[in-house]
């Protein structure tokens, strides 16, 4: 009985909630937490539930379903959402780290411009390199405004 309650519970959740902050989490491919997790993490998965990603940074989860959660230390990347030091990756295809995208608006470089241009060639591979398992361009976008901000005063 348990198992079927849990199974309805998944399979009509359009979105689950993060067990440990209730932020809506965004839904994740099983393939973003096949290539993300820790070998140990990884051994505890069920791959026939969906997953949820939560984005919230005052929160240590990173993915979670109905029934588990995986926190920042079953990932073998540092999670841009969760981690503000200078050397986490805010684009992961691409190497872009908080550092290099300061640097490059410092030298009047558009790394916007230079991202979008891989995305569109197809050379990304955000659903295996970025923990959130969709596109970085949002986030470098709204990064480099608050750099700008940031810098301007
Ligand atoms: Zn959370």
């Amino acid at each position: 009985m348990d198992s079927c309650c849990q199974n309805h519970f998944q399979k009509s959740a359009t979105f689950v909630r993060c067990p440990v902050c209730h932020q809506k989490g965004k839904s994740v491919q099983i393939i973003t937490i096949k290539a993300l997790l820790h070998p140990q993490a990884l051994e505890t998965i069920d791959p026939e539930s969906n997953y949820a990603f939560c984005s919230n940074s005052f929160c240590e989860v990173v993915y979670f379903n109905g029934v588990q959660f995986y926190g920042k230390d079953s990932l073998k990347v540092l999670v841009y959402q969760k981690d503000d030091a200078l050397d986490v990756p805010v684009c992961y295809c691409f190497g872009w780290t908080r550092k290099r995208l300061i640097q490059a608006i410092r030298s009047s470089q558009n790394p916007v411009e230079f991202i979008r241009e891989h995305v569109l060639a197809n050379r990304c591979g955000c659903e295996v390199n970025n923990p959130q398992g969709s596109c970085c361009l949002g986030n470098v976008t709204k990064f480099i405004q608050s750099i700008d901000k940031g810098s301007s005063g």
